[in-house]
């Protein structure tokens, strides 16, 4: 095994694995720019049940709400995919990292404060192990295929009196390549956000257009954040003694930004490689588990580039009865499976 494990970056992605790899007796090095790890503006989280239960630690005290489903608003028609069971999770993802970085944080050689340049990077023995976000300076250092495509995201924080048990998603043009969304935080509060391609317009500006188009109205923002979404994977994301997890490497999903479930999901490899000294495992076994999936998760993005089109295809997903199917057995985190899952009906 490495006699030195460096993790730089504390955000969900490296406290995650610093807590998988503490729960199989490692103890790395965790290095964080934020002198707090309750500063920041973490959005809201919304994870799967699946995902949820893959975290791997009691995370019961993040919780702030449960989602059945899903509206989706197109052209001014709204088509509803709605469980009887709970289907997701609403996280607030500051609490997440706290309770993560409480369970972390005696049993790891921890740098609070630090923000480590190219040059100290490149000083370090040992694995390195960048999990330093989208703008990752692991990945330029050591000259990973670069990330291409990003979402701008803008969202605003709401005190709003609410019951939902659904979030609601707006495809427009205002949000070309992803969607606007309203969100319950718990029954005090939403979120509503928008991102929108990088290549077509201001998030900003697209999130005021959001609300004027669609007639919504929540009072006076308690806060707003501007951000980025990875949405495309880097196509290599381990090399010699450096591997790339998270946003830093673009693992997020291709049809809602998300990179919580996929962390659960590929951490095990992570353990594995890291474990045996073979980073080579983590990449391979990350990529056949997601291979299909983003295929196809990333031909349904297609879709959202246009409303028109977006608009048709739910057209005719409900007309076959794909959304009544979705809504009895979909998975929110992977289409093949809610699709094998339709066919058999189980
Ligand atoms: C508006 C919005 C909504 C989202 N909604 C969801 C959702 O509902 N569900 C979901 O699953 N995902 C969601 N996501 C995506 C999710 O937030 C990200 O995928 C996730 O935060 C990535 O975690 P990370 O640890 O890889 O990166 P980050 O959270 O960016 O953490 C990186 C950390 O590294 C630190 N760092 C960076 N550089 C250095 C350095 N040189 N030295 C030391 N420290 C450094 C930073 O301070 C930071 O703490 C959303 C994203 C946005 C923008």
């Amino acid at each position: 095994m490495y006699k030195e494990i460096h993790i730089i970056g504390a955000g969900v992605a490296g406290l995650l694995l610093a807590n998988n790899m503490i729960n199989n007796g490692i103890k790395p090095n965790v290095y964080e720019q934020k002198k707090d790890i309750k500063e920041g503006n973490e959005p809201s989280g919304i994870v799967s049940i699946e995902a949820y239960n893959r975290l791997g630690f009691d995370a019961r005290e993040a919780v702030m709400g449960s989602l059945y489903g899903a509206r989706l608003h197109v052209n001014k028609k709204t088509f509803i995919i709605e469980s009887k069971e709970k289907r997701a999770i609403v996280l607030d993802r500051t609490k997440l990292n706290e309770i993560l970085f409480k369970s972390i944080k005696d049993k790891t050689n921890l740098v609070m404060g630090k923000r480590l340049d190219s040059n100290a990077i490149k000083g370090l023995k040992g694995l390195i192990v960048g999990a330093d976000g989208y703008t990752s300076i692991v990945a330029n250092t050591f000259g990973f295929p670069p990330i291409n495509r990003f979402i701008l995201t803008y969202r605003a924080e709401y005190d709003f009196k609410n019951n939902e048990k659904l979030v609601d998603l707006y495809f427009g043009e205002y949000s070309k390549g992803l969607f606007a969304w309203v969100s319950p935080e718990g029954n005090k509060e939403i979120e509503v956000g928008i991102g929108i391609d990088s290549r077509y317009g201001n998030a900003k500006k697209m999130f005021e257009r959001f609300l004027k188009e669609e007639n919504l109205d929540f009072g006076k923002p308690k806060k707003e954040y501007a951000y980025a979404i990875p949405m495309e994977w880097r196509k290599r994301f381990v090399k010699d003694n450096v591997l790339l997890i998270g946003d830093a490497a673009g693992q997020t999903k291709p049809i809602s930004g998300g990179g919580i479930s996929m962390l659960t999901k590929i951490m095990p490899f992570a353990i594995e490689a890291i474990k045996k000294e073979k980073l080579s495992i983590y990449e391979n076994k990350v990529k056949k588990l997601l291979k299909k999936e983003l295929f196809i998760q990333n031909r349904v993005r297609w879709y959202y580039y246009s409303k028109n089109r977006m608009y048709y295809l739910l057209k005719f997903a409900n007309s076959i009865g794909l959304l009544n199917g979705l809504s009895k057995y979909g998975i929110m985190d992977s289409l093949t499976t809610s699709f094998k899952r339709i066919i058999l009906r189980r």
